[in-house]
């Protein structure tokens, strides 16, 4: 027997089974996606021959793009696919991406399975999601803890798929790499089959009983014959990185007049719970932007300007600069979670944007401890890794008080009809943060050739901005906080 919404929003302890389930199928999705992530650069210089600044230029493109189609997996999950046959869509179209690399590992091949992963990564990171927050009633305060467990879940294979992947890519082959990539999405997509009845009604299609049998069929159909068309088209984009900017400058703007329209067909009381979630996401776009300086300027500076010496055990700093994040997520978000479920029984749980708010003052204090790195360096222009890695210890807890939460505000904030789209907004805020990230570190870049301490001098001078400016923004968001509160009316 299918389980009721009710029966499943009613659970009992701290959270509910099926977030388990999608706990583990994000869990292999985010190895394959992070695993490939890690590769990407190494392979396109190692085995495509690109000079660095090509591979790094098209790294970015990829990262925004991979992001951007969020927006696309989303919008069609709300009105023809619904969550669960976009998850699988996209998982499928994942497997088949990494598998085409793997097996003929030419550019063109790199391509359209980049291509591939990114329409596949469109269509599951939104509404897998989604589906997290359709586990929790309305109001129900363990939710934010559910998306921190969840978040751990991402982060575990975040950790897995860097470490495992780039390995057996750089000492074994580049083939059985993205070949594990996609053996691990099958995993991911082989759990969520076996799991779905768990889900009851959550994640079926919007049209199911809106709509006759064989038009949805052909609904559905088209937007599979749809996306595989879209093929050849993100190929050219993605080969010209002049179209990738082109792109980047059209997309947003055109998602936000969609989201306009949206907002002003809405309610009242939807309206402004709408505003209060494009606030948040257009905050968001800033944190990632200063966050992501992890896989560019921050590994540069890992490169060149550090010792190799964290606790006194001896340890690449790049390790630690592609790690130490995920494992301090790993270790600290189920605390947190249970920091705020303990807070909200005292009634002292702050609210979202007063969270926001601390994400920024601590990714504030984070870039002024990479700026701090400064102080104890030595001749060589080579400064402390116990110092340096703080700094992530403090970004991660910035991180875990606005990445989480801001998945699950726009389950809180989006009225039903909308919810793959607004969760496809958040993700598309990291496209733009991608982007803003690649601008910042070319801005604070000097040239190759420039000594270990004049880079030192101009990366943290770098840092000592973006703390000032995450700062300014923490404080903007502080006081926009009562503002934000009265637009989300009943949500916390
Ligand atoms: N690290 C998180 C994930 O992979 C958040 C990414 C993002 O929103 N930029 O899901």
């Amino acid at each position: 027997m299918a389980l009721t919404l009710n029966e499943i929003q009613d659970f009992k302890g701290k959270y509910p089974k099926q977030l388990w389930y999608l706990f583990f199928s994000e869990m292999w999705e985010r190895f394959c996606f992070y695993g490939m992530r890690g590769m990407l650069t190494i392979f396109m210089v190692d085995r495509l021959f690109m000079d660095d600044k090509t591979a790094n230029l098209k790294y970015g493109a990829i990262q925004a793009f991979v992001y951007a189609f969020t927006f696309v997996g989303g919008l069609f999950a709300d009105k023809i696919l619904g969550f669960r046959k976009s998850l699988f869509w996209g998982g499928t179209m994942m497997i088949l991406g990494n598998f085409i690399i793997a097996l003929f590992a030419t550019e063109f091949a790199f391509y359209l399975g980049i291509c591939f992963t990114i329409i596949g990564t469109g269509f599951f990171k939104p509404n897998i999601s989604t589906m997290v927050g359709k586990l929790y009633k309305e109001g129900d305060s363990r939710r934010d803890a559910g998306f921190g467990l969840f978040y751990s879940g991402i982060n575990a294979g975040a950790l897995l798929g860097g470490v495992l992947m780039v390995y057996v890519g750089k000492f074994h082959s580049w083939s059985i790499a993205f070949a594990l990539a996609g053996i691990v999405m099958i995993v991911s997509l082989v759990i969520f089959v076996f799991t779905q009845r768990s889900l009851g009604p959550i994640g079926l299609s919007p049209m199911l009983e809106k709509v006759p049998d064989q038009r949805r069929k052909m609904y559905e159909w088209l937007t599979y014959a749809g996306t595989i068309a879209a093929i050849p088209l993100i190929m050219i984009l993605l080969r010209n990185t002049r179209y990738t900017d082109m792109f980047m400058y059209i997309i947003g703007p055109v998602t936000l007049l969609y989201l306009f329209y949206e907002i002003f067909r809405s309610n009242p009381e939807e309206r402004k719970k709408l505003w209060a979630g494009l606030i948040f996401i257009i905050f968001s776009v800033f944190f990632w932007a200063f966050f992501e300086q992890s896989g560019g300027s921050l590994s540069l500076f890992a490169l060149n300007n550090l010792h190799d010496s964290l606790l006194g055990l001896t340890i690449d700093p790049n390790v630690v600069n592609n790690s130490s994040n995920s494992v301090f997520v790993i270790l600290f978000s189920p605390l947190i979670g249970l920091l705020w479920v303990w807070m909200s029984r005292r009634k002292i749980e702050p609210n979202s944007g007063m969270k926001f708010g601390l994400g920024f003052l601590f990714l504030a204090a984070a870039f002024l401890v990479f700026y701090a790195t400064v102080f104890f360096a030595d001749a060589s222009g080579k400064t402390s890794l116990d110092i340096f890695t703080l700094a992530y210890l403090i970004i991660t807890i910035g991180e875990l008080c606005l990445s989480p939460i801001g998945l699950s505000l726009m389950t809180k904030l989006a009225p039903d009809r909308m919810q793959g789209l607004m969760m496809g907004m958040w993700f598309l805020a990291s496209a733009y943060g991608q982007y803003v990230a690649g601008l910042f570190g070319a801005e604070m870049s000097i040239g190759k050739d420039a000594s270990a301490m004049d880079k030192l001098i101009s990366y943290t001078n770098g840092y000592k901005d973006l703390g000032i400016y995450a700062l300014i923004a923490g404080i903007v968001l502080i006081a926009l906080s009562p503002l934000l509160r009265r637009l989300m009316g009943n949500v916390r």
